[in-house]
């Protein structure tokens, strides 16, 4: 089947897809999410909140710095305080279309505190159900908009393009499959959690939007650069459920199962440090065979049924008493730092192809994401693109009839998505070396081929190659990038990574 057609098409339904495709009111979209809207997304799961410079002492250079300093040395800092430059603005958008942030009696917005933030400046919705009503208020209002054709329960599986300009994609369920013909796509389809056997990500987090775009030519950049959370339950759920940052903001401690608080010996700022130094020193407590656990016992315990109902009604689930009883927890693949490489207007190399979210890289989180600047980023670009596009459109419009290739791209079976993330997790994770990444590679390369041989393409393998390759690539320790056989920094790569398909030699 074929829909032919000028209308923009936005693949993913998360915070970037849906304020993009608010924002591009009154052109035409059509919105293609794999499950149904409001449903399979990270966004609304986000439960911090969203970062930005609002506060009275609050400024865009305190922001930046904190986002440079955090990012291992290679933030790109023009993008970095273009985003946060228009962070107060998004957040004063979303308020008018009624998302109802925290706030004080005297109508003042209530600010957070994070690890690794110099100012309180993060603004969330009942302490952690951020993402939650984000998402409720965004998706009613996609609901109703004449402009924005919606199509749930399908995947995008392939994009189409010729002399680097984009001209349509193909998405399809287990019934059938459909070519929709478009000059302008923007590919918002989340992170890559999924290729990790434990992770916070939905389970429509798979890498398919960068494994898309690589296979049509795209450039990937940072994509070694991959977060774990130091805190997810470590109850047995996938996804693994998230433990907020913010409990540490407001007094929680880690400590092992002899009821150490060995956080004080790993950095000077303790619980606080950035998320790839606290993730290391659980998973260096995990190695000796140690439980590790989040301890909110006594005052925070008590009031976490009203601060934190989220992590209240999950500890309660699993007959956690948080007053009583500390958490058990464990890093998680987290979130993406690397992605498809786009420019300050959310531009990739190929004309027309548009990457917004966390299925992006424009080099704001560098080597390692500031904690909530990542929603930030979203609604940045989705302003950012939406104009872009409107500047552009003509641009756009494609009076070509193609008759494209079709691939047959086919998801994982059960039992290679399983080895897929048990091996990705273990030589691909926290630590890495030499050794580990060519084994996860070989292991990977021949799952690939197996398919190949078969007829088939597939988007998560081809990402996840891509994700070893560059860790392969970067001999050194750098960000959320630990190289456990070249454990030091080094200056001679004190650069953003570049990566396409044809550097895989497959
Ligand atoms: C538990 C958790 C808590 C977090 N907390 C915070 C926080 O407090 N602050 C912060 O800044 N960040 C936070 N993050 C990170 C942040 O939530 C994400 O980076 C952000 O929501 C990503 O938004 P997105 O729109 O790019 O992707 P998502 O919200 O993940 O949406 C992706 C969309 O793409 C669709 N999709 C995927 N593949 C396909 C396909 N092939 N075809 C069609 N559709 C597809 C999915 O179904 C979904 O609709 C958190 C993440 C998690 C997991």
């Amino acid at each position: 089947m074929a829909i032919n057609n000028n209308k923009i098409v936005i693949v993913g339904a998360g915070l970037a897809g849906l304020f993009t495709a608010l924002k591009l009111a009154p052109l035409k979209v059509i919105l293609i999410t794999s499950k149904n809207l409001g449903s399979g997304t990270s966004s609304q799961w986000a439960q911090a909140g969203i970062a930005a410079a609002v506060g009275k002492f609050d400024s865009v250079s305190s922001h930046l710095n904190d986002t440079v300093q955090v990012g291992g040395g290679i933030v790109d800092q023009k993008i970095a305080e273009l985003v946060i430059k228009n962070g107060p603005d998004r957040v004063n958008d979303l308020i008018s279309l009624g998302v109802p942030f925290d706030v004080d009696e005297n109508q003042e917005l209530i600010l957070r505190k994070e690890a690794a933030h110099e100012h309180n400046r993060i603004v969330s919705v009942r302490g952690d159900m951020t993402g939650k009503k984000i998402m409720e208020v965004l998706t009613g209002l996609v609901e109703k908009s004449p402009h924005i054709e919606i199509i749930e329960g399908q995947n995008a599986v392939e994009l189409h393009q010729e002399n680097d300009a984009v001209y349509g994609v193909t998405i399809q369920n287990s019934v059938k499959e459909t070519y929709i013909k478009s000059g302008c796509i923007i590919l918002a389809t989340g992170g890559i959690g999924q290729l990790y056997r434990v992770t916070t990500n939905s389970k429509e987090a798979l890498g398919d939007g960068v494994g898309m775009a690589a296979r049509c030519g795209a450039v990937l950049s940072d994509m070694e650069f991959v977060q774990f959370h130091p805190t997810a339950f470590d109850i047995g759920i996938d996804p693994a459920p998230l433990a907020t940052e913010a409990l540490r903001g407001e007094g929680a401690k880690i400590i092992n199962s002899k009821y150490q608080n060995f956080m004080k010996d790993a950095h000077p700022e303790g619980e606080l440090a950035p998320r790839d130094i606290v993730a290391r020193a659980i998973f260096t407590e995990q190695k000796k065979g140690e439980q590790v656990y989040l301890d909110c016992r006594g005052d925070l315990g008590s009031r976490m049924i009203d601060d934190f109902p989220t992590v209240y009604e999950l500890c309660k689930k699993n007959k956690i008493n948080p007053k009583n009883d500390p958490i058990p927890i464990s890093p998680a693949a987290h979130y993406h730092m690397g992605g498809i490489k786009s420019d300050k207007c959310g531009r990739t190399n190929i004309s027309g192809l548009y990457a917004c979210g966390e299925n992006a890289c424009t080099g704001i989180h560098g080597a390692n994401r500031l904690a909530s600047n990542s929603l930030l980023e979203a609604i940045a670009f989705a302003d950012i693109i939406s104009s872009d596009i409107k500047d552009q459109i003509n641009k756009y419009v494609r009076r070509e009839v193609h008759h494209p290739k079709i691939v047959k791209v086919k998801s994982l079976d059960q039992n290679d998505l399983l080895a897929l993330r048990e091996t990705m997790t273990k030589y691909v994770g926290v630590e890495r070396d030499q050794v580990g990444l060519e084994k996860a590679f070989d292991t990977i390369r021949d799952i690939y081929l197996k398919y190949q041989e078969q007829g088939y393409d597939n988007n998560s393998l081809i990402t996840s190659l891509l994700i070893i390759k560059s860790a392969m690539n970067r001999t050194e320790q750098r960000g959320s990038h630990y190289r456990t056989d070249h454990p030091y920094q080094d200056n001679k790569l004190n650069s953003r990574s570049s990566i396409t398909k044809e550097d895989l030699n497959l």
